[in-house]
Parts: C-alpha cells; structure tokens; sequence
C-alpha cells in the first residue's frame, strides 16, 4: 500500500510498504478516506522528537472498514473515525473514560496513539490502510450522512474533540470569557468550543492574520501579539481582570512575534492574561525531554514559568492529551443535526502524493494551509 513514511527531519516520502493487515481478532482493518495533517505531526517532521524512520505517520484518520477480526459490533462497510488515542477499554484509565492515558496498548507509558513518537509501535493513517486495534472500543460508526460531511466528521479524530477538552478542563461556563493563545487548528477549535459551550467573549492570540481571520469569522476577538502585548490587550478588553478562563493551544515549539523560542511564554501569558483564580486547560504538547530546545532547562523539559503569580492569584490547570473518546460521540450528534460545521478549517483537500508538499507548507505556515485533508 502506499504511505507516507518518516524518513528523517523534515524529510517525509509517499512510498509502498507492507500493507496494514488484522493482526488480533479484536483488530478492525480500514481503508483511509481522509486523513489529515496535524500540528502535532509537524513536532515529529521538524525532527523535534525521537520518532524512529520508516514509521507511517497519520493520527486524524476516518475510513471505511473493509475487513474485521473477531469483533461484535462493527462491521464490514461502516464508515468510521478513530480517536488518535489508541485504547484498551479495560484498564483503569480507560474504564474512567481517561483513554489518552490507556495503560495497556503502550506499555510502560500512559498512552498510545497511531504514528505518534513515544506512542507505541502502530503505525498511522497517512495511508491507504489502517489497523486498528480493540476496534470494537475505538471505532466510533458515524451516522448515515457520514459521506457527506466527511471534511466535519474527521475533525472528531482529534481536533474537536481536544479544543473541546482545553475548554472542559478549563471548566467553561455560559457567559464567560476565554482567552485561547495558538490560533492554529486546534486554537481554533478550542474557540470554537467555548463559544458552543456559551462563552460571552472569546479572545485567540496569534500572529498569523489568516488564522486570526478564521478566528473572527467563528465570533472570537482577535489578538494580533505582533502588534502589541497580548496581556495587556486581553487585560484592557476585560476591564484590567483578566479573562474568566484561559486555554492553551501552542505547546513548547512557542515563539515570540520574531520567531525566537520561548517555550515558556504562552504559560506565563495565561497567567497574567486570565483572571485570579480562574482556570487554564494546557492541550499544546509540553515534553519531559526536548534535546532541540533553546536552553538547558528546557532541553530537560522544565519551564520558567511564574509559580508565584499562578499561586497568588489562586488559578488551577488542567493537562495532558485529550480523551478523544469521552467526547467524540457527542460532538458527532452535533454535526449530525447541524449544529456545527467542524470543518470550517479547512484548507485544502489533496491526494496522499501531495503530502510532502503539504507538509512543507503547514510547517512553514503559509498563508492559507490551515488544515490540510488528505484523500488517500
Ligand atoms: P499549529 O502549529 O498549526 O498552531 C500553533 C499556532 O500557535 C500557530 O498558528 C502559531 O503561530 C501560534 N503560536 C506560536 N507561538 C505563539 C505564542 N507565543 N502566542 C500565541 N500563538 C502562538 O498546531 P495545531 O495543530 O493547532 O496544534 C497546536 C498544539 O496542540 C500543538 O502543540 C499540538 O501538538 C497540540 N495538540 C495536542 C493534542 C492533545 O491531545 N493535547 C492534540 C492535538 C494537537
Ligand atoms: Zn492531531
């Protein structure tokens, strides 16, 4: 089958390797229809991580099953989507719907996920075929007009849901504000998600006009921190307190304006940007071991981050990846009864053999290569 495979930093190729097969009766075997490009890929394309060569990359992946092992409830031609976290079902953080952190399917670690660094050994989904393992808890079968709004329901691998878990960590209540640093895909479905959950004001700070645009188009404040100090804008549209709950979509490859790594930044804008004891939900991926980052602290994963005003003024955080699981079948009745159009984002739909020229683009974030869906 053809894939597309990791081969070294900032080097990805489409090439045949040996096609996904059943490999355990709990296993379901699809064929990818669309798979897309996600932040979290460009972490592992940048070389930033220890993602070994040869590996598929792919974790936002929807399909058609066409063979299964010995499961019960799925069936061959079902369109389905997978949560990018990979579960057992019966380990203690699964049964506490906590799937992000299965403690079975990668062990040794909290957690496993297709094509992922550090994830376990499955391969991803930026292919014709995918193996899917305990299909039976992971697949989640979409409604009958899942054809037709497949560009909104492949947004329930991993995007949706995870703006929507920066948001319920962030205990987001109706009439609130939230402020939501990293205007990226997942920035804005984490906007998107306060506003579905009643937020009054929702500011998203970025620099990239063309994300900020989109972020306007869905109701939120822009905040260009190019122009001026995020902090202080949040803090005049909010009366001098600061916004009700903050959410954090970046991760440590954070930036200044210029472009010079500050993996610390978004963390201490939220502080100072979100009022005394309100709450912020990290989703942006924070690692224990960085060997490309700026300084040594870093390098060992540790932040400078403003312990005392976090402390002072009594706020809380939530982290960690999201529980695609605990949330995915809801955000689809949403899109089922046209409450939502998660595809909003989209940028542009391409074959899999576009793929590395996509991945050069979202990388350098040319303008208008928001979320790139791959149709293998
Ligand atoms: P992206 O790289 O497309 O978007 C990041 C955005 O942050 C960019 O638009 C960039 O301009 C902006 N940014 C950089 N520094 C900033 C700063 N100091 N202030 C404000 N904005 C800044 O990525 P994405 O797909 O939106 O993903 C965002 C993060 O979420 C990544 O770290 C990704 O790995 C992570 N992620 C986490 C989960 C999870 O389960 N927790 C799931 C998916 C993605
Ligand atoms: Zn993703």
């Amino acid at each position: 089958m053809k894939a597309l495979v990791y081969n070294g930093a900032r080097d990805v190729a489409v090439t045949d390797v040996t096609d996904a097969r059943i490999e355990r009766p709990t296993d379901v075997l699809v064929k990818i229809t669309t798979t897309n490009i996600c932040g979290s890929d460009l972490h592992m394309y940048e070389g930033r991580t220890d993602l070994e060569g040869g590996k598929v990359l792919g974790h936002e992946n929807l399909g058609d099953v066409i063979e299964v092992g010995g499961v019960d409830r799925v069936k061959v031609g079902d369109k389905v989507c997978l949560p990018f976290n990979i579960g057992c079902g019966f380990c203690a953080n699964c049964e506490r719907g906590r799937t992000g952190f299965c403690l079975t399917v990668n062990p040794g670690v909290a957690g496993g996920a297709y094509g992922f660094a550090g994830m376990g050994p499955y391969n991803g989904g930026q292919a014709e075929l995918l193996r899917v393992p305990y299909g039976d808890f992971n697949a989640l079968v979409l409604p009958e007009d899942a054809a037709e709004k497949e560009n909104d329901y492949v947004m329930l691998s991993d995007i949706f849901p995870t703006g929507y878990h920066a948001t319920e960590m962030a205990d987001v209540q109706p009439g609130e504000s939230v402020v939501v640093y990293g205007g990226g895909p997942v920035g804005l479905m984490a906007a998107y998600s306060a506003m579905l959950r009643g937020a009054s004001q929702v500011f998203l700070v970025d620099r990239h006009a063309d994300r900020l645009a989109l972020g306007e188009k869905i109701g939120a404040t822009p905040i260009d921190d190019s122009a001026a100090d995020p902090v202080e804008q949040v803090l005049e549209l909010t009366g001098g307190a600061g916004a009700d709950k903050g959410c954090e979509a970046v991760g440590y490859q954070a930036h200044d304006a210029q472009g010079n790594e500050q993996p610390a930044l978004t963390m201490n804008n939220l502080v100072s940007s979100v009022k005394a004891t309100g709450i912020i939900g990290v989703v942006g991926v924070f690692l224990p071991q960085d060997a490309g980052a700026p300084d040594e602290l870093t390098q060992q994963g540790k932040l400078a981050f403003d312990f005392g005003e976090f402390w002072f003024k009594g706020q809380q955080i939530g982290t960690g990846q999201a529980n695609v699981k605990a949330y995915n079948r809801r955000l689809a009745a949403l899109i089922e009864q046209r409450r939502t159009t998660a595809s909003f984002l989209v940028s542009r739909e391409l074959p899999l053999a576009e793929a590395p020229d996509a991945y050069r683009n979202f990388d350098d974030r040319v303008d208008g290569w928001t979320k790139v869906l791959l149709k293998p």
